[in-house]
């Protein structure tokens, strides 16, 4: 690898996908819904693929499918409360992924600090290296509560610390709300310390925010980019496979004021240049249908997290009946649990790994047959001791498949 990539390593999703390839185990692991998607978004696709709009199947525009930026500029117009320009406020990408990667590379100058809270998406920290810039961390920490499990809530920041890390050289912070894969929610409060500090230090604020739809009651979803002063340094991020369901789909998109976005466009334009017709174009549908009935009680945004929520709470109660000791999360579709109260059952020393989590999932995938994430992955090397005792699930599956999960934890007990 070229210097400016070195300490690069395969990903814990290269390794544990490869891993449930092999082993088979009921796979908890990476994040994806194992049952349909809404039908509706299926049709869609395929009345894309078949119709009579032959040219859907030939290049489009580059920054995004006209049909797509103007779905998205409308719906995040009334959601944000300020008109955005579907030509210069909005770009579609190939997934998420790539709207991180073209903020991230489109706005660090070599030596610029990038502040990541912890635990983070995995690819935040090589895309800052790779740009350049010098990653700067701050965990969430669990605050101690008796007589009733943690919540994603009481996982808070220290406010000095964040504020200690912000200085002349702080070009960005990476905020990703709801949080894989701690389910947080950051609060109106929490979000207004941010941006008071964003503002105070001119710092640029980009805001993952692909789990936006996936928020449990009685917690909001806040997006960073309405409150006062921070439209102007908001560069947020969205993906069409979380939003629908289609992880598979890989569509994202980002959006903010026309001076930001034309950093990511550019390094969009001479990589990926324009994302996949049929797609966009189907994404473009969903969005519109979803629009009519926004807010309604057959909105998707409003029976996916019902749905989720049923299967958040079913976990929760399986894992606890095991001894484990989950945090309820606030959104997404991801549990972290405490898998320690369990550790005189495992034998951690036929695995090598550096970190206990690590060994623990890996263990559990060959012997128990139940595949997890270690979350020590979304930690920079100096904090990873602080995921050790965790394993992180996705409750994003079949109830048949988490009842299948109940019971080889039950029996392995
Ligand atoms: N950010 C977060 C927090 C995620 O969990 C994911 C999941 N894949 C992504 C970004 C990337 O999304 P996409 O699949 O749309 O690239
Ligand atoms: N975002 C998903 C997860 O966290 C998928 C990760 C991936 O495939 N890179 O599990």
């Amino acid at each position: 690898l070229p210097q400016r990539y070195a300490g690069t390593k395969e990903s814990v999703w290269t390794e544990y996908i490869q891993m449930a390839i092999d082993y088979k185990p009921l796979n908890l692991g990476q994040g994806f819904p194992d049952y349909p998607p809404p039908q509706y978004i299926m049709d869609t696709l395929s009345k894309v693929g078949n119709g009579p709009d032959y040219m859907l199947h030939q290049y489009t525009r580059g920054f995004g499918h006209p049909r797509l930026v103007n779905a998205l500029a409308k719906l995040y117009s009334k959601l944000i409360g300020r008109e955005i320009n579907e030509r210069t406020e909005v770009l579609t990408t190939c997934g998420a992924y790539e709207a991180l990667f073209s903020a991230i590379m489109g706005h660090t100058e070599v030596g610029d600090e990038v502040i990541i809270i912890e635990p983070f998406y995995d690819c935040y920290e090589p895309m800052v290296k790779y740009a350049g810039g010098i990653a700067r961390f701050i965990p969430l920490k669990p605050k101690p509560v008796e007589g009733r499990l943690l919540t994603s809530a009481d996982w808070v920041l220290d406010k000095a610390e964040l504020e200690g890390l912000f200085n002349s050289k702080t070009k960005m912070i990476i905020l990703n709300t709801p949080n894989n894969p701690l389910g947080k929610v950051f609060t109106e409060q929490e979000l207004t310390h941010i941006a008071d500090l964003c503002k105070k230090w001119n710092v640029l604020c980009v805001s993952d925010e692909v789990y936006e739809w996936m928020v449990y009651k009685p917690h909001k979803h806040i997006r960073i980019a309405t409150l006062p002063g921070m439209w102007e340094r908001t560069i947020t991020i969205g993906s069409a496979g979380k939003t629908f369901s289609v992880t598979g789909w890989k569509v994202g998109w980002a959006y903010g004021p026309a001076d930001l976005m034309v950093n990511l466009q550019m390094i969009h334009q001479n990589s990926v240049y324009t994302g996949v017709t049929p797609i966009q174009e189907a994404t473009a549908i969903g969005f519109e249908k979803e629009m009519e009935r926004l807010g309604s009680e057959e909105c998707y945004f409003v029976t996916l997290p019902k749905e989720l929520q049923a299967k958040r709470d079913f976990m929760t109660k399986f894992l606890v009946d095991v001894g484990m000791r989950p945090t309820i999360p606030d959104g997404g579709y991801f549990m972290i649990a405490d898998w320690t109260p369990l550790e005189s059952q495992v034998d951690l020393s036929s695995e090598k790994d550096e970190y206990k989590d690590y060994k623990f999932t890996k263990w559990m995938t060959k012997n128990v047959g139940l595949q997890g994430i270690p979350p020590s992955a979304f930690y920079s090397s100096p904090d990873k001791h602080l995921a050790e005792k965790f394993v992180r699930y996705c409750f994003f599956k079949k109830d048949e498949n988490l009842q299948k999960a109940a019971d080889i934890l039950d029996k392995w007990k």
